[in-house]
C-alpha cells in the first residue's frame, strides 16, 4: 500500500502494535534495485510488518550534488516492494517530512548531528553535512514507524556505522540489521547512481570492485602493509578514474588502521564519468 502521509503510517503502526506485530523499516531513496530488494526480503522474513520508505531526502544532498536529477521511479518501486511483501511504501513529500514551507537548514530545523570523528573522513570529507541529513531523516523514520528492526546495506558502510553509533548514543529502541552488498555478476556493486553511467562507464566502474578484490587477495596471501596494498591497487587506475579515497579503517569505529587485519574495512570512492561511486570490502569476509 502506497502511503504519503505520516499520520496514515502512524494509524497503521498503532494498530499493528496493538496486535503485537513486529515492525521493520527499510529506508531508501527509491529507484529500487536488487540491492534494495535484498534488504526488503530480509525484513519480510524477520518482521511481521514491513515499511519501505522512498524519500529523496533534500537535507542530505549538498548544493552541487544530484538531488534534482536523482532517479525517481515510484510506481516501479511500489510494484517491486509489494511483490516482495512490503506492507507499506511510505513516500512522503519534503513538506510532509519537514513541515510545510519549512526552511531546510539547521538554523531553523532540529538536526541529529553524528560525532565529528565519524564524519570528518571518507564520504563525510567531501560531503559536508551529508551524515547530519542522513541521521536526521533516519531518526525521524524510526520515530514515525516505531520499528523494532531497521535494515541497512553494507554498501553504505560509513552510513551504517554512523547510524549504529546514533542508535547506541541516543538509546534508540531499535535493532539494526546490516545486509551484504549485492553486486552484478561482474562485481559492480548495485547502486541507483549506476543509472547515470553509459556502457563504457559501467565497464570503467568495475575498477572499484577489482581494486577491493585485489587488496583482499593480497591480504589473504599474507600482505598486511597498507602502503603495499594501496600500491598494487593504484595500478588498476586509468585516466578515466578520479580516485577520491582508498582507506583502511576499523569496521567498528572507523579508526584508521596502521596495519591491515581481520577487522579492517577497506573503502573506496571514485568518480567515473563524473558519477561518484563507492564500494567497500571487509578483509575477513564476515558481515558487519
Ligand atoms: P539508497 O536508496 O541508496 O539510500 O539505499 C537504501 C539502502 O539500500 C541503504 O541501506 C543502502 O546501503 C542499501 N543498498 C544500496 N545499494 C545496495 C547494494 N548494492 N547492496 C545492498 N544494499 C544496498
Amino acid at each position: 500500500m502506497l502511503v504519503h502521509k505520516i499520520e496514515e503510517v502512524g494509524a497503521n503502526v498503532k494498530e499493528w502494535k496493538k496486535q503485537g506485530f513486529t515492525i521493520g523499516i527499510v529506508p531508501t531513496m527509491g529507484a529500487l534495485h536488487a540491492g534494495h530488494a535484498s534488504l526488503i526480503k530480509k525484513a519480510v522474513e524477520k518482521c511481521d510488518k514491513v515499511i519501505v520508505s522512498v524519500f529523496v531526502n533534500p537535507i542530505q544532498f549538498g548544493p552541487s550534488e544530484d538531488f534534482d536529477k536523482y532517479p525517481r521511479t515510484l510506481e516501479a518501486d511500489v510494484e517491486l516492494a509489494e511483490s516482495i511483501g512490503a506492507d507499506i511504501i511510505f513516500a512522503p513529500s519534503a513538506d510532509e517530512m519537514y513541515g510545510e514551507g519549512q526552511r531546510l537548514s539547521n538554523d531553523t530545523l532540529t538536526y541529529v548531528v553524528p560525532p565529528f570523528f565519524f564524519v570528518n573522513k571518507l564520504c563525510g570529507k567531501s560531503r559536508v553535512g551529508h551524515f547530519d541529513g542522513v541521521c536526521t531523516v533516519v531518526m525521524k523514520l524510526f520515530n514515525i514507524t516505531q520499528a523494532d528492526y531497521g535494515f541497512f546495506g553494507q554498501k553504505d558502510a560509513q552510513q551504517l556505522i554512523i547510524i549504529r553509533k546514533m542508535v547506541k548514543d541516543l538509546n534508540v529502541p531499535i535493532e539494526l540489521i546490516g545486509c551484504p552488498i549485492v553486486r552484478e555478476e561482474n562485481g559492480l556493486a548495485l547502486s541507483s547512481r549506476n543509472k547515470y553511467l553509459d556502457e563504457k562507464g559501467r565497464e570503467d566502474a568495475l575498477v572499484l570492485s577489482k581494486i577491493l578484490n585485489n587488496i583482499k587477495s593480497c591480504y589473504d596471501k599474507g600482505i598486511n602493509n597498507i602502503d603495499a596494498l594501496k600500491e598494487t591497487a593504484f595500478s588498476f587506475l586509468k585516466d578515466v578514474h578520479e580516485l577520491e579515497y582508498l582507506e583502511f579503517v576499523d569496521k567498528d569505529n572507523l579508526e584508521e588502521k596502521e596495519v591491515a587485519d581481520d577487522n579492517t574495512l577497506v573503502l573506496i570512492a571514485c568518480r567515473v564519468q563524473g558519477v561518484r561511486l563507492i564500494d567497500n570490502i571487509l578483509l575477513n569476509n564476515i558481515n558487519f
